[in-house]
């Protein structure tokens, strides 16, 4: 008899299971329906021994002190700091958008001061900021937002920004001074060996049973478990009895390419051009030395596996019918990306990993108190 049955090796099922097996002394079976650990963070070596990670760039980073100290636990850490540049009119220029981006991009040499002066100028007035369109326009105006959103966001999400929650696009910031870094967070870094080894760390207890290739349908009735943990997507568990949550897939095209270096940053975005919407090169986050480089291109697609919820009111309406279904299933506990139907970083799922673990543990007279 296992105590919990947990539907997912990604980052919501491994954090739980290390937690209750180990903190809690609890007997858990991890399923995963894929051949592999470690969810949408896997990384392995491809055939030519560089580390890829086969679903697309993961950077960490956070601002919580406890995710960063929990996972720290588990692997050491290569400081990294992410940086990205886009595609636009021919030339390649830094992403978010900041002082070097306007200047290189108009042939311009205008100060912080100025160009905060320039922003103001094209900036169009929202009196509210409800859309992804809403979000550019209102910071840099029309022409950037042409240039650098709107049609990378068609590509990655199938539909215009207006039509997408201003969550989506405030990933992005907008920046009047030179910093060219991707993120800000106080804590950036990769693990040193790989997210793999990370999860094989966290997975590593007599208490944990991991069983691969298993897609929980075939084994729920066999095995016998008091409670669930659930990670794959909401609508599939509830049989789609509302309809189909829309989630972004992407395609995934790997190539190794016989030369030591190929683009001119970790990642280079192609808002206007191609079919894909980046390509990443993987040796830039790992820090591996290797005469070979490997690549990979995101092409965005509808029908695929589960990728991205798509952050809009409707969906979240219809989020909110399943939400309720959850909360009332007993003994079934629903956390990550999929089950809750966020559009988290993987830092934001181990917070809230940690924060039902600490539900699932709470006393009586704790939970009471609250
Ligand atoms: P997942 O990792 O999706 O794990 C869920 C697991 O459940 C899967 O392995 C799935 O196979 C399994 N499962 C589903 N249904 C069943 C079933 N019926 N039976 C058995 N198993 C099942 N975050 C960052 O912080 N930084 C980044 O740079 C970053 N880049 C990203 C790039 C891409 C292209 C994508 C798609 C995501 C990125 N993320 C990034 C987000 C990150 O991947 C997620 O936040 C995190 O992996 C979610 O973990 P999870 O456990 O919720 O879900
Ligand atoms: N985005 C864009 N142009 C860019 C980069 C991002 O329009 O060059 C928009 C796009 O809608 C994207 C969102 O901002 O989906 C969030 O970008 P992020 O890089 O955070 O996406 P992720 O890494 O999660 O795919």
């Amino acid at each position: 008899m296992f105590d919990y049955l947990i539907v997912g090796a990604g980052f919501a099922g491994s954090v739980l299971a290390e937690r209750l097996a180990t903190r809690s002394n609890k007997k858990v079976l991890v399923v995963d329906k894929r051949n592999h650990i470690a969810g949408n963070a896997y990384d392995h070596y491809n055939e030519e021994g560089i580390l890829v990670h086969k679903y697309g760039p993961h950077i960490f980073h956070t601002n919580s002190k406890d995710v960063f100290e929990y996972l720290s636990d588990f692997t050491d850490w290569r400081p990294y700091e992410h940086r990205v540049l886009a595609s636009v009119d021919g030339q390649l220029v830094p992403m978010p958008i900041n002082l070097d981006t306007i200047n290189k991009l108009y042939g311009l040499k205008l100060n912080s001061f100025e160009v905060e002066e320039f922003f103001a100028s094209v900036a169009e007035q929202v009196p509210v900021v409800r859309t992804s369109e809403d979000v550019v326009v209102s910071k840099v105006g029309r022409e950037l937002y042409e240039k650098f959103f709107r049609n990378y966001t068609r590509k990655q999400w199938g539909m215009d920004p207006s039509e997408l929650d201003k969550s989506v696009t405030s990933r992005v910031p907008t920046r009047t001074n030179r910093d060219d870094r991707y993120f800000t967070d106080t804590y950036q870094a990769m693990p040193l060996h790989g997210y793999t080894r990370m999860f094989e760390r966290l997975l590593d207890h007599p208490n944990i049973k991991v069983m691969l290739n298993t897609d929980y349908h075939d084994i729920i009735d066999f095995i016998p478990f008091k409670e669930m943990i659930f990670t794959g997507p909401v609508d599939e568990f509830f049989d789609f009895q509302y309809g189909k949550l829309p989630y972004r897939s992407l395609e995934f095209k790997h190539e190794t390419l016989n030369t030591e270096n190929y683009l001119a940053a970790p990642v280079v975005n192609y808002p206007n051009d191609n079919l894909y919407t980046r390509i990443t090169e993987f040796k830039a986050l790992t820090g591996q030395q290797h005469p070979k480089t490997a690549i990979v291109y995101e092409y965005p697609k509808a029908e695929g596996d589960p990728y991205y919820p798509v952050p809009r009111l409707e969906n979240a309406e219809l989020y909110n019918k399943y939400k309720k279904l959850a909360d009332e299933t007993p003994n079934v506990h629903f956390v990550g990306r999929l089950a809750t139907y966020k559009y988290y970083n993987m830092d934001q799922v181990v917070a809230q990993a940690l924060t039902l673990y600490k539900k699932l543990t709470a006393t009586p007279t704790e939970e009471a108190s609250k």
